[in-house]
């Protein structure tokens, strides 16, 4: 028995040992890496652009060798970049960009929805990008379906609820113009909304924006011309920044009618703490709502000890059958 309790000591000592290097390396991104001050990366996102635009672009860093090179010595990427799904708007390539420079996240429409959020927690806080870029895009197709009040199918439907408020501000706005000229304004509108979105629900990344480790702007994206045009930070930003509580996604995610987290909880990365050691997804310290659920369902809870204990003792009774009772039942 004491054998079988050291094998599995054994078994489990490689994983534990994989936890504990991924917790170190992601510790060390964060600590020994200098970055880039937010213009610094904004200038180089434009300077990568600008470069796409002329036809000269130097497609840096996209080789094998510097694949190995991240894999080995982890992502320290310049800028996290929300952008829509559209196959015309390849983000690394209209930015000249290369393995490892940008944190990307594409959703249709560049909403920012539950997991878009999550996600840009992640790139802005655990992975510390100084720069957020919104990039929408002329001609996109989930901003056109919403002004055109075109039906949709499916789950199409719960993603293009996020851009209603842009449609509608547009139309606010321009109430004479048609549908097709309306696009483009929508388009602008939704880049401003999905900053409103992020900012209201997380305040991890308000936090962020208020201390000035990170900028926020939005960009629009030419189809035709490959050019970006960059709009800024968001006209209202003092406004975003007086958001003071989770936001309703956040409340959402946490169960919907559960009470709003107490003010500066989620800021404070305290739920992180104590479990970062056994579970590499508690990496995320700056209160990603999904983190936290996501380091809850990866603990063993007391039903799996429960079941463990189980087979170990009907283990130890088969072993114990097999060796003293059927011999005693044969010899009978
Ligand atoms: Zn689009």
């Amino acid at each position: 028995m004491p054998s079988r309790i050291f094998a599995r000591i054994a078994r489990c000592l490689p994983v534990a040992c994989l936890v504990l290097t991924l917790h170190g390396t992601a510790q060390a991104d964060e600590a020994s890496v200098a970055r880039p001050m937010p213009d610094e990366a904004l200038r180089t996102l434009r300077d990568g652009n600008d470069r796409f635009t002329a036809g000269t672009p130097g497609h840096p860093r996209q080789d094998v060798a510097r694949a190995a090179a991240t894999a080995r010595d982890g992502q320290f990427p310049l800028a996290t970049v929300l952008s829509c799904s559209d196959s015309r708007v390849p983000v690394e390539i209209v930015f000249d960009a290369g393995i490892g420079d940008l944190f990307v996240v594409r959703v249709a429409g560049n909403v920012a929805d539950v997991d878009e959020i999550g996600s840009i927690e992640y790139g802005v806080g655990h992975l510390g990008t100084p720069l957020l870029v919104v990039l929408g895009h002329s001609k996109c197709g989930a901003v056109t379906a919403v002004v055109t009040d075109a039906e949709v199918h499916g789950l199409i439907p719960p993603l293009v609820e996020n851009i209603r408020p842009a449609a509608a501000a547009a139309r606010q706005a321009f109430p004479d113009l048609a549908a097709a000229d309306l696009v483009p304004e929508a388009i602008r509108a939704n880049v401003w909304q999905t900053i409103d979105d992020i900012c209201h629900n997380s305040p991890a990344t308000r936090e962020l924006l208020a201390a000035g480790k990170l900028m926020i702007v939005g960009a629009v994206y030419d189809l035709e011309t490959g050019s970006v045009n960059w709009l800024g930070p968001h006209p209202d930003q003092g406004r975003l920044l007086r958001y003071d509580d989770a936001g309703p996604l956040a409340y959402a995610a946490h169960g919907g009618d559960a009470a709003p987290p107490a003010a500066g909880e989620q800021a404070s990365g305290e739920h992180a703490t104590d479990e970062q050691a056994t579970d590499e997804h508690a990496e995320p310290a700056h209160g990603a709502p999904e983190a936290h659920a996501a380091q809850q369902g990866s603990n063993p809870g007391a039903g799996f000890w429960l079941v463990a204990v189980g087979i170990g003792l009907a283990n130890f009774g088969l072993g114990f059958a097999v060796k003293h009772l059927l011999p005693a039942f044969k010899r009978g």
